[in-house]
C-alpha cells in the first residue's frame, strides 16, 4: 500500500517541489488566509481574484483563474485519449482484415 504523504519523495527529486508536496499534503501551504490570521497579511483574499478568501481548496479548484487551467488540462487530456483512441481502432481495424481476410 502506498501511503500518501510519501509520495512526494517518490515522484520528483527537486527539494523545493518537495517541500511543496509535502506541505500541501499536509495542508500546512502558506496561504493568504493564514497569514491574515497571524497577523503577517492585511488581507485573506485570493492573490489572484482578490474575491475569495485564499485557501488551499480555493487556489487549487475555485478560483477562476486556475479553472482556465484545470479546462486547459482537461482539452489536453481528451486530445491525447482522442488519438489514442483513434490509433487503437486502426489498430484493431488493420487486426480485423488481416485475421479475417475471407
Ligand atoms: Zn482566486
Amino acid at each position: 500500500m502506498i501511503k500518501i504523504y510519501s509520495l512526494h519523495l517518490k515522484y520528483t527529486k527537486e527539494p523545493s517541489l518537495h517541500w511543496f508536496q509535502f506541505q500541501l499534503l499536509h495542508r500546512i501551504l502558506l496561504t493568504n488566509n493564514y497569514l491574515h490570521k497571524i497577523g503577517l497579511f492585511k488581507s485573506p483574499l485570493c492573490y489572484l481574484c482578490q474575491q475569495t478568501t485564499e485557501t488551499i481548496e480555493h487556489i487549487f479548484a475555485e478560483c477562476f483563474a486556475v479553472k482556465e487551467i484545470w479546462i486547459e488540462v482537461e482539452r489536453w487530456i481528451l486530445e491525447v485519449f482522442k488519438q489514442f483512441l483513434i490509433t487503437s481502432l486502426y489498430f484493431l481495424g488493420n487486426m480485423k482484415k488481416v485475421l479475417f481476410k475471407d
